[in-house]
């Protein structure tokens, strides 16, 4: 009987992890997890409601919708009780408010509810700023993947550039030292190395890299299990 395995991907904004799990899923054929979607979807929600100031409604809402995420072609579709958001979740707007949304306990403890049932059937590459430490403390193999502030800076200026947002590398560079601020101050489940995590600096690495050195530990565990 083959094994199932865990793996957790946890580092800052912009560092790579969305685009290293889902290759990683798409070879493995593992199912890919994106937590910072559903922290995004909460955030776009309450801020289509104009309600994003307001915890308790806050509350209410991540409490009450219907949160599905479906990994389709390399890309992770959000539907909030069925309807597609996928969109609109990662625009300027959403990322100038989704830090202090996800800083909201009771958010954290029902995403994060959501995520652990998830894992439980395995084969399964999840990616957030506490799937190491919090979501999956037991992964079979985790990994904090980070980048110098200006590299990932400019890999998330080029992403909006071929989206066609309108944003300058001064804006983006701002935006991700702002989430970096929050994500690593916040009380709850707040960004940080796992004492077991591999610690990859990707700020000179090809992606094909960071992926060889993932899969080399991951077969390390296999065989130290077989
Ligand atoms: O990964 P992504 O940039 O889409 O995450 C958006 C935001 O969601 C982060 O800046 C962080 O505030 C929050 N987040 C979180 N915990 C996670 C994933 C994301 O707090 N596991």
């Amino acid at each position: 009987m083959s094994e199932k395995y865990l793996i957790a991907i946890d580092g800052p904004a912009g560092a790579g992890k969305s685009t290293v799990a889902k290759m990683i899923a798409g070879k493995l054929g593992y199912v890919y997890l994106d937590t910072g979607a559903m922290y995004r979807a909460v955030t776009t929600l309450a801020l289509e409601k104009g309600i994003a100031e307001d915890v308790d409604t806050v509350i209410e809402l991540a409490k009450s919708i219907e949160l599905k995420l479906a990994f389709e072609n390399g890309v992770t579709k959000v539907f909030v009780d069925g309807e597609e958001i996928t969109d609109k979740i990662r625009t300027p707007k959403v990322n100038a408010k989704v830090s202090d949304i996800s800083r909201i306990p009771e958010v954290r403890l029902e995403m994060v509810r959501i995520q652990k049932k998830m894992g439980e059937e395995g084969n399964l590459i999840s990616e957030g700023r506490d799937t190491t430490t919090v979501v999956f403390p037991n992964a079979d193999l985790k990994i904090f993947l980070t980048a110098s502030i200006d590299e990932r800076a400019k890999r998330r200026f080029l992403e909006y550039k071929q989206k066609d947002v309108d944003t300058t590398l001064e804006d983006v560079k701002e935006s991700i030292e702002n989430r970096d601020h929050i994500d690593s101050t916040r009380k709850v489940s707040p960004l940080k190395v796992a004492d077991d995590a591999i610690e990859i600096d990707s700020t000179n690495m090809k992606i094909e890299e960071e992926i060889d050195l993932i899969l080399t530990e991951l077969n390390k565990l296999k065989s130290r299990n077989n």
